[in-house]
């Protein structure tokens, strides 16, 4: 189990900025969009020096990641506006198990399966929603490639090192946002990302059914 505690004071500090905005500019997408920034411009800075992380490795884009409701909201607004619903939409309705093969699966499925993220661009193993992409993304990082590379094709859990406090104070982004949404009675979890963007892309409907305070995926 990771321990947050030392970023408990950072989270309910971003906690409450997400209260404030939201009391300033409503609950709704363009204050998603505008927190989402504002973190990034407020990230704290750390070592980094080691990070042997580069465009077009991909390897972690072949695991299990997951997003809060409100980052899932803003990469569907990226999608809509710039026209590229349209382009996720037949590569979801081409996998019609797009849902059951994902959603709920443990660790060792996913590191047995390697499915790739619904954003990752196959051919260059490039993030096509780099700007947006989940704070766990953000947090994702290696210290030694060639690790990345050795789980990867021998499809084995492997213990990647990374710098521990700078993946968590990526994480505690999203975390402050899933916290903020329980607290205002909206559905809140950590959600596999692909699969619950596929759902907003599908069900364009139930995006005002989650800000009115709806349920919008079983969990
Ligand atoms: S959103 Fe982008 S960075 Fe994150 S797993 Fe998908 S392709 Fe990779």
């Amino acid at each position: 189990m990771k321990s947050y505690d030392k970023f408990e004071p950072f989270i309910e500090a971003n906690c409450q900025t997400i209260h404030e905005l939201i009391r300033l500019k409503g609950l709704n997408i363009s204050t998603f969009n505008v927190l989402y920034r504002h973190f990034l411009s407020h990230q704290i800075s750390m070592d980094n020096s080691e990070i042997e992380c580069s465009p077009g490795c991909g390897y972690c884009c072949h695991l299990r990641v997951t997003a809060s409701i409100p980052e899932a909201l803003i990469i569907n607004d990226f999608l809509l506006k710039n026209k590229q619903l349209a382009l996720y939409h037949e590569q979801i309705e081409a996998s019609p198990d797009f849902f059951s093969s994902r959603t709920n699966k443990n660790i060792n499925w996913w590191v047995k399966n390697r499915v790739p993220c619904l954003f990752l661009d196959k051919g260059r193993q490039l993030c096509r929603i780099y700007e947006v992409r989940p704070f766990t993304c953000r947090s994702y990082h290696s210290l030694d490639m060639e690790l990345c590379k050795k789980g990867y094709s021998q499809k084995a859990i492997t213990a990647i090192p990374c710098y521990p406090d700078l993946k968590r104070s990526y994480e505690a982004y999203s975390i402050s946002f899933e916290r903020t949404m329980k607290q205002l009675d909206r559905q809140s979890a950590q959600l596999e990302l692909s699969s619950t963007v596929a759902l907003l892309i599908q069900n364009p409907d139930l995006i005002n059914r989650w800000f009115d305070g709806g349920q919008i995926i079983s969990v």
